[in-house]
Protein backbone atom coordinates (compact mmCIF):
# COMPACT_ATOMS: atom_id res chain seq x y z
CA UNK A 1 0.00 0.00 0.00
CA UNK A 2 1.35 3.32 -1.33
CA UNK A 3 2.07 5.76 1.84
CA UNK A 4 -0.40 8.60 1.00
CA UNK A 5 -1.58 12.06 1.71
CA UNK A 6 -5.11 12.91 1.70
CA UNK A 7 -4.54 17.29 1.82
CA UNK A 8 -6.79 20.05 1.56
CA UNK A 9 -3.93 22.46 0.00
CA UNK A 10 -2.98 25.99 1.10
CA UNK A 11 -4.70 28.48 -0.44
CA UNK A 12 -5.94 32.03 0.09
CA UNK A 13 -5.74 33.33 3.88
CA UNK A 14 -8.78 31.53 5.91
CA UNK A 15 -10.19 30.02 2.78
CA UNK A 16 -13.01 27.42 3.67
CA UNK A 17 -12.77 25.46 0.31
CA UNK A 18 -12.01 22.41 2.50
CA UNK A 19 -13.28 18.48 1.30
CA UNK A 20 -16.38 19.87 3.27
CA UNK A 21 -17.16 22.97 2.43
CA UNK A 22 -20.38 23.22 0.43
CA UNK A 23 -19.18 26.87 -0.56
CA UNK A 24 -15.66 27.62 -1.19
CA UNK A 25 -14.87 31.02 -0.51
CA UNK A 26 -13.41 33.13 2.70
CA UNK A 27 -16.23 34.05 4.90
CA UNK A 28 -17.50 36.35 6.73
CA UNK A 29 -16.40 35.39 9.92
CA UNK A 30 -13.60 33.08 10.16
CA UNK A 31 -15.21 29.25 9.74
CA UNK A 32 -13.87 26.20 8.83
CA UNK A 33 -15.82 22.67 8.11
CA UNK A 34 -14.06 19.46 8.69
CA UNK A 35 -12.22 17.84 5.36
CA UNK A 36 -14.73 14.83 5.95
CA UNK A 37 -14.51 13.56 2.33
CA UNK A 38 -10.49 13.09 2.71
CA UNK A 39 -10.96 11.16 5.90
CA UNK A 40 -12.92 8.38 4.20
CA UNK A 41 -9.79 7.13 2.29
CA UNK A 42 -8.02 8.05 5.15
CA UNK A 43 -9.41 5.79 7.17
CA UNK A 44 -9.39 2.81 4.42
CA UNK A 45 -5.48 3.38 3.77
CA UNK A 46 -3.51 2.37 6.80
CA UNK A 47 -0.43 4.26 6.04
CA UNK A 48 -2.16 7.65 5.40
CA UNK A 49 -2.45 11.03 6.82
CA UNK A 50 -4.77 14.19 6.37
CA UNK A 51 -3.23 17.79 6.25
CA UNK A 52 -5.69 20.19 6.39
CA UNK A 53 -3.63 23.01 5.52
CA UNK A 54 -5.73 26.34 5.69
CA UNK A 55 -7.12 26.13 9.63
CA UNK A 56 -3.14 25.15 10.43
CA UNK A 57 -2.28 28.35 8.77
CA UNK A 58 0.51 25.63 6.86
CA UNK A 59 2.19 27.17 4.02
CA UNK A 60 3.10 25.69 0.42
CA UNK A 61 6.50 25.35 1.64
CA UNK A 62 5.95 23.64 4.86
CA UNK A 63 3.36 21.03 2.97
CA UNK A 64 5.57 20.26 0.00
CA UNK A 65 8.48 20.06 2.95
CA UNK A 66 6.25 17.12 3.52
CA UNK A 67 6.28 15.38 0.14
CA UNK A 68 9.30 12.85 0.78
CA UNK A 69 7.37 10.65 3.53
CA UNK A 70 4.29 9.62 0.77
CA UNK A 71 4.16 8.18 -2.55
CA UNK A 72 0.55 9.62 -3.17
CA UNK A 73 -0.99 12.71 -2.63
CA UNK A 74 -4.21 13.32 -3.22
CA UNK A 75 -5.37 17.21 -3.25
CA UNK A 76 -8.86 18.00 -2.67
CA UNK A 77 -9.29 20.80 -5.37
CA UNK A 78 -12.45 24.06 -6.03
CA UNK A 79 -13.23 25.80 -8.91
CA UNK A 80 -11.27 28.88 -7.69
CA UNK A 81 -8.12 27.36 -5.65
CA UNK A 82 -7.89 24.95 -9.09
CA UNK A 83 -4.85 27.37 -10.60
CA UNK A 84 -3.27 27.50 -7.10
CA UNK A 85 -3.83 23.62 -6.21
CA UNK A 86 -1.52 22.64 -9.44
CA UNK A 87 1.26 25.03 -8.44
CA UNK A 88 1.05 22.81 -5.19
CA UNK A 89 1.10 19.46 -6.65
CA UNK A 90 4.74 21.15 -8.68
CA UNK A 91 5.92 22.21 -5.48
CA UNK A 92 5.55 18.56 -3.94
CA UNK A 93 6.93 17.03 -6.75
CA UNK A 94 10.06 19.24 -6.51
CA UNK A 95 10.56 17.96 -3.26
CA UNK A 96 9.61 14.00 -4.55
CA UNK A 97 9.83 13.64 -8.03
CA UNK A 98 8.90 10.48 -7.58
CA UNK A 99 5.43 11.31 -5.86
CA UNK A 100 2.61 10.59 -7.40
CA UNK A 101 -0.20 13.12 -7.37
CA UNK A 102 -4.03 13.34 -8.02
CA UNK A 103 -6.75 15.47 -7.62
CA UNK A 104 -10.39 14.96 -6.46
CA UNK A 105 -13.71 17.11 -5.84
CA UNK A 106 -16.57 18.30 -7.77
CA UNK A 107 -14.51 20.48 -9.94
CA UNK A 108 -12.43 17.63 -11.50
CA UNK A 109 -15.21 15.56 -11.46
CA UNK A 110 -17.46 17.63 -13.79
CA UNK A 111 -14.05 19.11 -16.15
CA UNK A 112 -11.52 15.91 -15.93
CA UNK A 113 -10.33 15.82 -19.36
CA UNK A 114 -9.85 19.87 -18.98
CA UNK A 115 -8.55 19.69 -15.46
CA UNK A 116 -5.48 17.07 -16.65
CA UNK A 117 -4.73 19.21 -19.85
CA UNK A 118 -4.77 22.28 -17.94
CA UNK A 119 -2.26 20.01 -15.46
CA UNK A 120 0.03 18.16 -16.78
CA UNK A 121 1.63 17.38 -13.19
CA UNK A 122 -1.57 16.06 -12.04
CA UNK A 123 -1.49 12.46 -12.46
CA UNK A 124 -4.89 11.29 -12.28
CA UNK A 125 -8.40 13.05 -11.15
CA UNK A 126 -10.72 10.04 -9.10
CA UNK A 127 -14.17 11.05 -10.25
CA UNK A 128 -17.01 12.34 -7.90
CA UNK A 129 -16.80 9.54 -4.49
CA UNK A 130 -13.57 8.69 -4.89
CA UNK A 131 -13.42 6.75 -1.48
CA UNK A 132 -12.63 3.37 -3.04
CA UNK A 133 -11.01 4.87 -6.39
CA UNK A 134 -8.42 6.98 -4.42
CA UNK A 135 -7.65 3.05 -2.04
CA UNK A 136 -7.53 1.24 -5.29
CA UNK A 137 -4.64 3.53 -6.69
CA UNK A 138 -2.92 3.25 -3.21
CA UNK A 139 -3.24 -0.51 -3.57
CA UNK A 140 -1.35 0.32 -6.60
CA UNK A 141 -3.63 -1.56 -8.89
CA UNK A 142 -3.67 -1.57 -12.89
CA UNK A 143 -5.08 2.04 -13.72
CA UNK A 144 -6.82 0.73 -16.53
CA UNK A 145 -8.92 -1.43 -14.12
CA UNK A 146 -9.92 1.87 -11.87
CA UNK A 147 -13.59 2.84 -12.27
CA UNK A 148 -13.95 6.25 -12.23
CA UNK A 149 -10.28 7.39 -12.73
CA UNK A 150 -9.34 9.89 -15.64
CA UNK A 151 -5.35 9.33 -16.08
CA UNK A 152 -2.44 10.16 -18.43
CA UNK A 153 -1.16 7.70 -20.39
CA UNK A 154 1.27 7.45 -23.44
CA UNK A 155 0.72 11.17 -24.28
CA UNK A 156 -3.38 10.64 -24.07
CA UNK A 157 -6.17 11.46 -21.57
CA UNK A 158 -8.06 8.67 -20.83
CA UNK A 159 -11.31 7.90 -18.94
CA UNK A 160 -12.32 4.66 -17.17
CA UNK A 161 -16.10 4.33 -16.65
CA UNK A 162 -18.03 5.85 -13.53
CA UNK A 163 -17.59 3.99 -10.63
CA UNK A 164 -21.58 3.54 -9.14
CA UNK A 165 -22.15 5.35 -6.29
CA UNK A 166 -21.63 3.44 -2.82
CA UNK A 167 -24.89 1.58 -1.77
CA UNK A 168 -23.30 0.28 1.94
CA UNK A 169 -22.51 3.34 3.65
CA UNK A 170 -22.03 1.14 6.99
CA UNK A 171 -18.88 -0.11 5.27
CA UNK A 172 -16.98 2.83 5.79
CA UNK A 173 -14.61 3.70 8.43
CA UNK A 174 -15.63 6.69 11.15
CA UNK A 175 -14.68 10.08 9.94
CA UNK A 176 -14.41 10.64 13.67
CA UNK A 177 -11.03 8.29 14.04
CA UNK A 178 -9.43 10.12 11.81
CA UNK A 179 -10.15 13.52 13.30
CA UNK A 180 -8.56 12.40 16.04
CA UNK A 181 -5.59 10.70 14.56
CA UNK A 182 -4.88 13.83 12.24
CA UNK A 183 -6.79 16.79 13.18
CA UNK A 184 -7.34 19.38 16.03
CA UNK A 185 -10.99 19.59 16.51
CA UNK A 186 -10.25 23.24 17.73
CA UNK A 187 -9.36 24.38 14.24
CA UNK A 188 -12.85 23.67 13.39
CA UNK A 189 -14.78 26.33 13.73
CA UNK A 190 -18.58 27.51 12.22
CA UNK A 191 -20.35 30.96 13.76
CA UNK A 192 -23.73 29.53 13.92
CA UNK A 193 -22.14 26.00 15.51
CA UNK A 194 -21.40 25.92 19.21
CA UNK A 195 -17.18 25.80 19.65
CA UNK A 196 -15.89 22.95 19.35
CA UNK A 197 -18.14 21.04 17.19
CA UNK A 198 -17.70 17.62 15.54
CA UNK A 199 -19.79 17.00 12.19
CA UNK A 200 -20.03 14.10 10.03
CA UNK A 201 -22.54 12.77 7.51
CA UNK A 202 -25.33 10.02 8.23
CA UNK A 203 -26.09 9.69 4.03
CA UNK A 204 -25.02 11.27 0.76
CA UNK A 205 -27.32 12.66 -1.58
CA UNK A 206 -30.30 14.34 -2.15
CA UNK A 207 -33.54 13.93 -3.79
CA UNK A 208 -33.96 17.88 -3.93
CA UNK A 209 -33.18 19.57 -7.38
CA UNK A 210 -32.25 22.77 -6.53
CA UNK A 211 -30.46 24.25 -9.94
CA UNK A 212 -27.49 26.00 -7.66
CA UNK A 213 -26.61 23.13 -5.46
CA UNK A 214 -23.33 21.89 -5.60
CA UNK A 215 -23.49 18.63 -4.60
CA UNK A 216 -25.78 16.43 -5.05
CA UNK A 217 -25.46 17.66 -8.63
CA UNK A 218 -21.69 17.09 -9.02
CA UNK A 219 -20.94 14.51 -6.62
CA UNK A 220 -23.22 12.62 -4.17
CA UNK A 221 -26.25 12.32 -6.74
CA UNK A 222 -30.32 13.21 -6.28
CA UNK A 223 -30.68 9.86 -4.19
CA UNK A 224 -30.39 9.65 -0.23
CA UNK A 225 -28.46 6.99 0.05
CA UNK A 226 -28.43 6.48 4.13
CA UNK A 227 -26.41 4.89 6.42
CA UNK A 228 -28.20 2.56 9.24
CA UNK A 229 -29.31 4.30 12.30
CA UNK A 230 -27.59 1.82 14.61
CA UNK A 231 -24.91 2.86 12.62
CA UNK A 232 -25.01 6.68 13.09
CA UNK A 233 -25.87 6.23 16.28
CA UNK A 234 -22.18 4.32 17.07
CA UNK A 235 -20.75 7.39 15.15
CA UNK A 236 -22.16 9.39 18.05
CA UNK A 237 -21.27 7.31 20.78
CA UNK A 238 -17.27 7.30 19.38
CA UNK A 239 -17.50 11.04 19.03
CA UNK A 240 -18.89 11.42 22.35
CA UNK A 241 -15.86 9.40 23.95
CA UNK A 242 -13.19 10.70 21.97
CA UNK A 243 -14.17 14.62 22.19
CA UNK A 244 -15.48 15.19 25.73
CA UNK A 245 -14.83 18.84 24.89
CA UNK A 246 -17.31 18.81 21.50
CA UNK A 247 -19.97 20.91 22.31
CA UNK A 248 -22.21 19.48 20.01
CA UNK A 249 -22.21 17.57 16.65
CA UNK A 250 -23.57 18.39 13.56
CA UNK A 251 -24.99 15.94 10.83
CA UNK A 252 -23.88 17.84 7.95
CA UNK A 253 -26.06 15.65 5.36
CA UNK A 254 -27.39 17.62 2.47
CA UNK A 255 -30.39 16.89 3.66
CA UNK A 256 -30.76 15.39 7.21
CA UNK A 257 -34.34 15.39 7.44
CA UNK A 258 -35.00 13.98 3.65
CA UNK A 259 -36.02 10.67 4.81
CA UNK A 260 -38.53 11.50 8.25
CA UNK A 261 -39.40 8.45 9.20
CA UNK A 262 -35.47 7.55 9.29
CA UNK A 263 -34.55 10.76 11.16
CA UNK A 264 -37.35 10.23 13.80
CA UNK A 265 -35.62 6.88 14.45
CA UNK A 266 -32.53 8.41 14.77
CA UNK A 267 -33.36 10.85 17.07
CA UNK A 268 -35.09 8.58 19.36
CA UNK A 269 -32.14 6.28 19.46
CA UNK A 270 -30.41 9.71 20.32
CA UNK A 271 -32.41 10.58 23.05
CA UNK A 272 -30.87 8.55 25.73
CA UNK A 273 -27.79 9.92 24.60
CA UNK A 274 -28.32 13.44 26.13
CA UNK A 275 -26.19 15.05 23.78
CA UNK A 276 -26.43 18.33 21.85
CA UNK A 277 -26.90 18.32 18.11
CA UNK A 278 -27.66 20.25 15.27
CA UNK A 279 -28.24 18.86 11.55
CA UNK A 280 -29.85 20.21 8.35
CA UNK A 281 -33.28 20.56 7.08
CA UNK A 282 -35.69 21.60 4.49
CA UNK A 283 -38.80 24.08 5.05
CA UNK A 284 -40.76 20.60 4.22
CA UNK A 285 -40.22 18.78 7.25
CA UNK A 286 -42.76 17.70 9.20
CA UNK A 287 -44.61 18.75 13.17
CA UNK A 288 -43.81 15.39 13.73
CA UNK A 289 -40.30 14.76 12.66
CA UNK A 290 -39.18 18.30 14.14
CA UNK A 291 -40.68 17.56 17.48
CA UNK A 292 -39.09 13.93 17.16
CA UNK A 293 -35.95 16.13 16.64
CA UNK A 294 -36.01 18.53 19.72
CA UNK A 295 -37.18 15.53 22.35
CA UNK A 296 -34.00 13.65 20.69
CA UNK A 297 -31.61 16.48 21.72
CA UNK A 298 -31.63 18.94 18.82
CA UNK A 299 -30.26 22.37 19.24
CA UNK A 300 -30.16 23.91 15.91
CA UNK A 301 -31.32 23.61 12.16
CA UNK A 302 -29.58 24.89 9.20
CA UNK A 303 -32.42 25.43 6.14
CA UNK A 304 -32.65 27.08 3.47
CA UNK A 305 -35.37 30.01 2.58
CA UNK A 306 -33.20 31.24 0.15
CA UNK A 307 -35.39 34.01 -1.75
CA UNK A 308 -38.88 36.04 -0.74
CA UNK A 309 -39.84 36.17 -4.18
CA UNK A 310 -42.28 32.79 -5.17
CA UNK A 311 -41.07 33.33 -8.85
CA UNK A 312 -37.59 33.18 -8.26
CA UNK A 313 -38.26 29.90 -5.11
CA UNK A 314 -39.72 28.46 -8.81
CA UNK A 315 -37.16 29.05 -11.24
CA UNK A 316 -34.63 27.45 -8.46
CA UNK A 317 -36.62 24.27 -8.55
CA UNK A 318 -36.53 24.42 -4.56
CA UNK A 319 -39.71 22.30 -4.31
CA UNK A 320 -41.18 24.34 -1.48
CA UNK A 321 -42.99 27.70 -1.20
CA UNK A 322 -42.91 30.87 1.10
CA UNK A 323 -45.88 29.54 3.12
CA UNK A 324 -43.70 26.71 3.86
CA UNK A 325 -41.12 28.71 5.04
CA UNK A 326 -43.89 30.26 7.47
CA UNK A 327 -44.72 27.20 8.59
CA UNK A 328 -41.57 26.01 9.42
CA UNK A 329 -40.62 28.77 11.08
CA UNK A 330 -43.57 28.86 13.30
CA UNK A 331 -42.86 25.33 14.66
CA UNK A 332 -39.60 25.87 15.13
CA UNK A 333 -40.46 28.62 17.53
CA UNK A 334 -42.77 27.07 18.92
CA UNK A 335 -40.72 23.91 19.78
CA UNK A 336 -37.90 26.01 20.90
CA UNK A 337 -36.06 24.91 17.92
CA UNK A 338 -33.37 27.65 17.12
CA UNK A 339 -32.85 28.16 13.03
CA UNK A 340 -29.70 29.62 11.03
CA UNK A 341 -31.24 30.80 8.11
CA UNK A 342 -29.79 30.65 4.78
CA UNK A 343 -30.44 33.25 1.67
CA UNK A 344 -29.09 33.79 -2.10
CA UNK A 345 -29.37 36.88 -4.15
CA UNK A 346 -28.67 36.41 -7.41
CA UNK A 347 -30.65 33.46 -8.46
CA UNK A 348 -32.26 33.06 -11.87
CA UNK A 349 -35.06 35.92 -12.05
CA UNK A 350 -33.77 38.22 -9.51
CA UNK A 351 -34.27 41.61 -9.55
CA UNK A 352 -34.27 45.10 -7.69
CA UNK A 353 -37.56 44.41 -6.13
CA UNK A 354 -36.80 40.33 -5.48
CA UNK A 355 -33.97 41.28 -3.69
CA UNK A 356 -36.20 43.87 -1.20
CA UNK A 357 -38.76 40.91 -0.84
CA UNK A 358 -36.33 38.96 0.43
CA UNK A 359 -35.31 41.04 2.98
CA UNK A 360 -38.71 41.56 4.17
CA UNK A 361 -39.29 37.79 4.33
CA UNK A 362 -36.03 37.57 5.91
CA UNK A 363 -37.34 39.86 8.72
CA UNK A 364 -40.72 38.27 8.96
CA UNK A 365 -39.04 34.56 9.56
CA UNK A 366 -37.13 35.93 11.96
CA UNK A 367 -34.50 33.22 12.22
CA UNK A 368 -31.96 33.13 14.88
CA UNK A 369 -28.77 33.94 12.62
CA UNK A 370 -28.89 33.98 8.96
CA UNK A 371 -26.00 33.50 5.88
CA UNK A 372 -26.86 35.58 2.66
CA UNK A 373 -24.47 34.18 -0.20
CA UNK A 374 -23.98 35.61 -3.56
CA UNK A 375 -25.67 32.80 -5.83
CA UNK A 376 -22.38 31.20 -7.47
CA UNK A 377 -22.19 29.57 -10.47
CA UNK A 378 -20.14 26.53 -10.03
CA UNK A 379 -19.50 23.92 -13.37
CA UNK A 380 -21.83 21.12 -13.07
CA UNK A 381 -25.27 22.69 -11.88
CA UNK A 382 -27.83 23.55 -13.87
CA UNK A 383 -27.89 27.49 -12.51
CA UNK A 384 -23.97 27.57 -14.47
CA UNK A 385 -25.27 25.55 -17.69
CA UNK A 386 -27.89 28.44 -17.69
CA UNK A 387 -26.11 31.61 -17.00
CA UNK A 388 -23.67 30.14 -20.26
CA UNK A 389 -26.57 29.90 -22.37
CA UNK A 390 -28.02 33.01 -21.59
CA UNK A 391 -24.59 35.25 -21.71
CA UNK A 392 -25.05 36.04 -18.23
CA UNK A 393 -21.84 34.83 -17.13
CA UNK A 394 -19.43 37.88 -16.36
CA UNK A 395 -16.54 36.23 -15.44
CA UNK A 396 -14.79 33.05 -14.77
CA UNK A 397 -13.32 33.62 -10.75
CA UNK A 398 -16.20 32.78 -8.74
CA UNK A 399 -13.75 34.62 -6.23
CA UNK A 400 -11.83 37.33 -5.85
CA UNK A 401 -8.18 36.42 -7.05
CA UNK A 402 -6.32 38.00 -4.09
CA UNK A 403 -8.31 37.37 -1.00
CA UNK A 404 -10.79 34.42 -2.05
CA UNK A 405 -13.58 36.75 -0.98
CA UNK A 406 -17.13 35.22 -3.25
CA UNK A 407 -17.21 37.93 -6.13
CA UNK A 408 -20.76 38.56 -8.07
CA UNK A 409 -20.02 37.07 -11.82
CA UNK A 410 -23.75 36.95 -12.62
CA UNK A 411 -25.07 40.09 -14.44
CA UNK A 412 -28.63 40.35 -15.58
CA UNK A 413 -30.25 42.41 -17.83
CA UNK A 414 -31.77 45.49 -15.48
CA UNK A 415 -29.58 43.72 -12.68
CA UNK A 416 -26.10 44.44 -12.76
CA UNK A 417 -23.44 42.55 -10.84
CA UNK A 418 -22.28 45.35 -8.88
CA UNK A 419 -26.27 45.71 -7.67
CA UNK A 420 -25.88 42.29 -6.24
CA UNK A 421 -22.89 42.30 -4.79
CA UNK A 422 -24.06 45.73 -2.91
CA UNK A 423 -27.20 43.82 -1.66
CA UNK A 424 -25.17 41.55 0.72
CA UNK A 425 -24.03 43.54 2.89
CA UNK A 426 -27.69 45.80 2.76
CA UNK A 427 -29.24 42.73 3.69
CA UNK A 428 -26.99 41.90 6.48
CA UNK A 429 -27.71 45.33 8.08
CA UNK A 430 -31.57 45.24 7.34
CA UNK A 431 -31.74 42.20 9.30
CA UNK A 432 -29.31 42.19 11.95
CA UNK A 433 -29.82 46.01 12.93
CA UNK A 434 -33.82 45.64 13.40
CA UNK A 435 -34.69 46.44 17.02
CA UNK A 436 -36.02 43.36 17.65
CA UNK A 437 -33.21 41.55 16.82
CA UNK A 438 -30.35 44.00 18.63
CA UNK A 439 -32.65 43.22 21.83
CA UNK A 440 -33.05 39.64 21.93
CA UNK A 441 -28.97 39.55 21.19
CA UNK A 442 -28.93 41.64 24.18
CA UNK A 443 -30.42 39.40 25.91
CA UNK A 444 -28.89 36.43 25.20
CA UNK A 445 -25.29 38.12 26.05
CA UNK A 446 -26.63 39.16 29.06
CA UNK A 447 -27.43 35.83 30.19
CA UNK A 448 -24.82 33.82 28.63
CA UNK A 449 -21.32 34.77 29.03
CA UNK A 450 -20.01 32.04 26.26
CA UNK A 451 -22.42 33.45 24.01
CA UNK A 452 -21.18 37.15 25.16
CA UNK A 453 -17.65 36.12 23.97
CA UNK A 454 -18.78 34.77 20.71
CA UNK A 455 -21.28 37.26 19.49
CA UNK A 456 -19.15 39.97 20.58
CA UNK A 457 -16.13 38.50 18.44
CA UNK A 458 -18.13 37.42 15.38
CA UNK A 459 -19.59 40.88 15.20
CA UNK A 460 -15.89 42.22 15.05
CA UNK A 461 -14.65 39.59 12.58
CA UNK A 462 -18.06 40.04 10.65
CA UNK A 463 -17.84 44.31 10.56
CA UNK A 464 -13.88 43.94 9.56
CA UNK A 465 -14.66 41.28 6.61
CA UNK A 466 -17.44 44.03 5.58
CA UNK A 467 -14.91 46.90 5.29
CA UNK A 468 -12.54 44.57 3.76
CA UNK A 469 -14.64 43.19 1.27
CA UNK A 470 -15.87 47.31 0.38
CA UNK A 471 -12.35 47.92 -0.39
CA UNK A 472 -11.47 45.04 -2.62
CA UNK A 473 -14.69 45.54 -4.43
CA UNK A 474 -13.36 49.28 -4.94
CA UNK A 475 -9.65 48.34 -5.91
CA UNK A 476 -11.08 45.71 -8.80
S1 LIG B 1 -32.40 20.77 -0.60
FE1 LIG B 1 -30.41 21.63 0.00
S2 LIG B 1 -28.94 19.97 -0.34
FE2 LIG B 1 -30.80 19.43 -1.44
S3 LIG B 1 -30.48 20.14 -3.55
FE3 LIG B 1 -31.56 21.78 -2.42
S4 LIG B 1 -29.95 23.12 -1.58
FE4 LIG B 1 -28.98 21.19 -2.20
Amino acid sequence: MKRTLLLNPPSFQDFDGGAGSRYQATREVTSFWYPTWLCYPAGLIPESRVVDAPPQNLTVDQVAAMAPDFDLAVLFTTTPSFASDLQTISRLKDKNPRLLAGLVGPHVSILPEECLAAGPQADFVARREFDRTVVEVAQGRAWEEILGLSYRANGRILHNPDRPFLEDLDALPFVTDIYRRDLTIEHYHIPYLRYPYVSFYTGRGCPAHCVYCLWPQTFTGRRYRVRSVANVVAEVRRSLELFPQAAEIFFDDDTFTAHGERTREISKALAPLKCTWSATARVTTSYETLKAMKEGGLRLLVVGFETGDPRVLQNIKKGATLDLGRRFSRWCRELGIQVHGTFMVGLPGETKESIEASIRFACELDPDTIQVSLATPYPGTEFYDFCREKGYMQDDALVHGQTGYQQCVVDYPGLAAAEIFQAVPRFYRRFYFRPRYMARALGVMLKDPHERKRLLKEGREFLSFMFKRRQTAACS
